[in-house]
């Protein structure tokens, strides 16, 4: 069984599939208070924290996962959650996936990366919580070299998109320009993506941090909502069953 508890299908044909657990305890994970994607809309989501309350929500199989992915003709299938690295199900399910012409794209903490999962998917999101190992361990609770040492391990894969969390009075941008400085020194190139934390987006700051760091990363950015998009369609679990 996988860690699987859930997966959405956005406008794009593109899916999120999402994993239980995390093996960091970040102080200000969005996960400790939602566990469904948060593009859903909040009658939705209440209506599936009913389910999971009476425990009728269960972990999917490999060939579940594979089987709600082909239905519903997804070619891309991002992994998040949740910490999709702790699941041992996470290689055979991407190399099953892969039979079925299904790339996968990672969203990590990057501290249990290893070279064959980089080279199983189509693309890494590497969170990098702090530069600073105090901060980090003041965030997540651990240390932060292992995640930096893959971080440099892999940082010319091709593969890699880098991202922080933009936290008011925790995460300004004086550690970002830090998190950017190290990404520079070992590859220019890679795209560094600025999120808005989501509990309190201070999008002015954000957009003024990143008008910063692109001064030594040009390709920093954040994702903006238009508010236009179509909601994601719930794949799992269906109501109803
Ligand atoms: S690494 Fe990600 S999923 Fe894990 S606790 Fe931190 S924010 Fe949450």
């Amino acid at each position: 069984m996988t860690n699987v508890y859930h997966i959405v299908q956005f406008q794009s044909g593109d899916a999120y599939v999402l994993f239980y657990g995390c093996h960091w305890r970040c102080s200000y994970c969005v996960w400790a208070f939602e566990k469904w994607n948060l593009c859903l809309p909040n009658d939705l989501k209440r209506k599936l924290d009913k389910l999971w309350i009476k425990k009728n929500i269960k972990f999917l199989s490999i060939e579940e996962v594979v089987g709600i992915l082909k239905e519903n003709g997804v070619k891309l299938a991002f992994f998040g959650g949740g910490e999709p690295t702790i699941d041992r199900e996470l290689k055979p399910l991407i190399k099953r996936l892969k039979k079925e012409g299904i790339d996968v794209w990672l969203v990590t903490n990057g501290e249990l990366l290893d070279k064959e999962l980089v080279d199983l998917v189509k693309g890494i999101t590497f969170s990098i919580k702090a530069l600073d190992d105090e901060l980090h361990k003041k965030i997540t609770g651990v240390p932060n070299y292992k995640a930096l040492e893959n971080f440099k391990r892999f940082a010319k894969s091709g593969k890699i998109v880098a991202e922080t969390v933009y936290v008011k009075d925790l995460v300004e941008c004086d550690e970002i320009l830090k998190i950017a400085k190290f990404i520079v020194s070992l590859n220019p190139d890679i795209r560094f993506r600025i999120d808005p934390l989501v509990q309190n987006p201070v999008y002015e700051e954000v957009d003024e941090c990143i008008r910063k760091v692109r001064k030594i990363l040009p390709n920093t950015y954040r994702i903006k909502a238009t508010g236009k998009g179509k909601l994601p369609n719930l794949l799992y679990p269906k109501l109803g069953e």
